[in-house]
């Protein structure tokens, strides 16, 4: 529970962040909407706590989990301390599916939008997918992007890591599903480990240095911040 709340917290802290980002998103746009979302089994906390996925949204989730679809091959921070010991990045080799994410309404609305993954609201871009073909992010946000995706996996070291649609269906009301998982689904779910390191190009690091500044005083509740959460000496691998 208290580790949600930090999660609200950061989520919040993360959109008021953007609303200095130019932005070409807006509602009803959901060229980025597809099965490939990876997740943390707290951000899965989060969407069941809020209470927004139904019944029938569930069914809709499993009936894609059965089709194929992308699994990621290992967690961001298992990624990140491999570049720090100089070892290969694992390759990925599970396919990339662009099938519409199942909680996706007619309307082109999220079902869950309040309780949405990190992962999606990551999905910002300056100019309109629909025409560029692709979304266009500042550097620095996709800096930030992947700074916080690994601050979410450290907060939820003790959990696990897999695609939404798993994640979901998986976890059956309770974490002990998706520790099973982990055990027994042959790779579908990974394992989170605490960060290693951030990886932040040399000219933004005075910039991300400020960002983390400010995201650290971020108050969860009873006086504890984000940064009581965070490693004390956090590293920058540049
Ligand atoms: S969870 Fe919501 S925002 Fe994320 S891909 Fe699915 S419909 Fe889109």
């Amino acid at each position: 529970m208290a580790n949600t709340k930090a999660l609200k917290a950061i989520y919040d802290f993360y959109d008021k962040f953007l609303k200095g980002t130019p932005l070409a998103c807006k509602k009803g746009c959901a060229t980025c909407c597809t099965t490939n979302v990876s997740v943390t089994s707290l951000e899965v906390e989060y969407i069941l706590d809020s209470g927004l996925l139904t019944k029938s949204l569930q069914e809709k989730v499993r009936e894609a989990a059965a089709q194929d679809h992308f699994v990621p091959s290992t967690t961001i921070n298992t990624s990140a301390a491999m570049c720090l010991s100089e070892n290969q990045m694992p390759e990925e080799t599970s396919p990339v599916t662009f099938d519409p994410c199942p909680l996706l309404t007619n309307d082109g609305l999220c079902s869950i939008y309040q309780a949405r993954p990190f992962s999606c609201r990551a999905m910002n871009s300056e100019t309109l997918c629909t025409e560029g073909g692709e979304a266009f992010m500042a550097p620095f946000l996709v800096t930030v992007n992947l700074a916080m995706y690994q601050i979410l996996e450290h907060i939820d070291s003790r959990g696990w890591y897999g695609n939404l649609l798993d994640m979901l269906t998986l976890v059956s009301g309770n974490r002990e599903g998706l520790q099973e998982a982990a055990d027994t689904m042959e790779g579908k779910i990974k394992t989170n480990r605490p960060l290693p390191c951030f990886i932040i190009p040399p000219d933004e690091t005075m910039r991300f240095k400020s960002f983390m500044r400010r995201l650290s005083k971020v108050e969860i509740e009873g006086g504890k911040t984000v940064g009581d959460l965070l490693p004390e000496n956090w590293q920058i691998l540049s």
